[in-house]
């Protein structure tokens, strides 16, 4: 399916191979032992020059879409999936501010993404709202010559290491929010009011720095608000929402890949003293690995059709986004979970590479939009029913 890539994203993606190999893939089992946030893969991306790959050429980036995400966080993902949340959340955050970017927005934060000296990340959920990130509680205050931010956000990745975070905010006078009624603000790590909470330590996804965020009378300059007002709706299904979708559905996908390859490797590795035969010899595990294939391959197909169509505005592009992060989500668990079984006692040690890769797929399930919502919003966009 590679070969269906343009040249320019086939470049990116052989780029990012040999980072992955050289830098990423070397400190994967630390950074899940220790919990560790992989500076290590961000400084490499940084000098590979990939983290601008959202923002547009004329400031120095690579001026990519969804189709070079869903490849990048693959490569990313099937060596260290925190590492590729981490890449991965960084571009989206680029997305939303390249998208109606200001002169202020380009010089303060895309030309620096750009160039590798900043790092930006998504911080939408609370757990007020829960997995209806849409509706944040975190207030925004107008000031003569700014704004003021107050409330708390939940499970930041990169938190604690970003240089700005995007945040959604609800203005301080409305009553209860209403789905779309919030602005978009950069918020700066230096801003004072900023308190990080616990650290992160999850079943899977360990070294992603996923934490909380306390915001007491932030104060944010006017020109780091995002867009007009009005224009939130608009960024959560143009940009957010596609890129966050084909971040994680790349992400997943990469997990799956990485333990369909694991489970083969083992299946014909794997021989009985008694017989001298391989598990790659038995008819039942021939069957079930075909299924695991199949499985990777029709994900990868989903994945790849429905960064293109979003990429070329394609009118029925949002089935096909809603779908592929469902469905990364549930092949990432399917196929890591066959793989336990099917490389038996090997696997199931304590920190074993494919233990860790279930651990890191099951944190799918519960991103928002989590698969219960997108599977709801896909079946509501199929009907023709709202789907908020
Ligand atoms: C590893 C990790 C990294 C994350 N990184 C980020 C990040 O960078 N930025 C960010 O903003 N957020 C991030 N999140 C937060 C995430 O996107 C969710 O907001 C959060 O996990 C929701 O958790 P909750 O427990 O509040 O869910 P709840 O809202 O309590 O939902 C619990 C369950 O109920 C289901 N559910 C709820 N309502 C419905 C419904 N109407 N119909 C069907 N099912 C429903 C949900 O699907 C879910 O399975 C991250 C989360 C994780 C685990």
């Amino acid at each position: 399916m590679d070969d269906q890539l343009s040249p320019r994203i086939r470049a990116l993606q052989e780029l990012a191979r040999e980072v992955v190999e050289a830098h990423v893939a070397p400190h994967a089992g630390e950074v899940d032992a220790q919990a560790a946030w992989p500076a290590h893969s961000m400084k490499a991306f940084a000098e590979a020059g990939l983290m601008g790959l959202q923002v547009p050429t004329p400031l120095g980036g690579h001026g990519q879409g969804l189709v070079a995400l869903s490849v990048l966080t693959e490569a990313i993902g099937r060596a260290c999936p925190s590492s590729a949340l981490c890449f991965g959340m960084h571009c989206v955050g680029t997305a939303v501010i390249a998208a109606k970017a200001s002169p202020v927005h380009e010089e303060r934060y895309l030309r620096p993404i750009a160039h590798g000296r900043h790092i930006t990340t998504l911080s939408l959920s609370e757990s007020g709202s829960g997995t209806h990130f849409y509706l944040p509680r975190t207030r925004l205050t107008q000031l003569d010559d700014g704004f003021i931010i107050d409330g708390e956000k939940q499970f930041t990745t990169n938190g604690g290491h970003a240089d700005s975070y995007v945040l959604s905010v609800a203005p301080a006078n409305g009553e209860s929010p209403q789905a779309g009624d919030f602005s978009c603000v950069v918020l700066d790590a230096e801003t004072d009011g900023i308190e990080w909470l616990q650290p992160w330590a999850g079943l899977g996804m360990r070294g992603n720095s996923s934490r909380g965020l306390r915001l007491t009378r932030a104060r944010v300059p006017a020109a780091n608000l995002l867009g007009e007002q009005g224009d939130q709706l608009w960024y959560v299904f143009e940009v957010v929402a596609p890129y966050f979708l084909m971040a994680m559905a790349g992400t997943y996908l990469g997990i799956a890949q990485a333990a369909l390859e694991a489970t083969g490797l083992h299946l014909r590795s794997r021989r009985y003293a008694h017989s001298g035969d391989a598990l790659a010899d038995a008819d039942v595990l021939q069957h079930r690995y075909a299924a695991m294939w199949m499985a990777v391959e029709k994900t990868r197909g989903l994945v790849r059709e429905a960064a293109a169509r979003g990429d070329a505005g394609h009118a029925e592009a949002l089935p096909y986004i809603l779908a592929c992060k469902a469905d990364a989500g549930d092949t990432a668990v399917q196929v890591t979970n066959d793989a336990m079984t099917l490389c038996g006692g090997m696997a199931y040690r304590e920190n074993s590479r494919i233990a860790q890769m279930l651990r890191d797929a099951r944190a799918s399930h519960v991103m928002a939009p989590t698969t219960e919502v997108l599977k709801l919003w896909l079946g509501r966009s199929l009907l023709g029913v709202p789907m908020l």
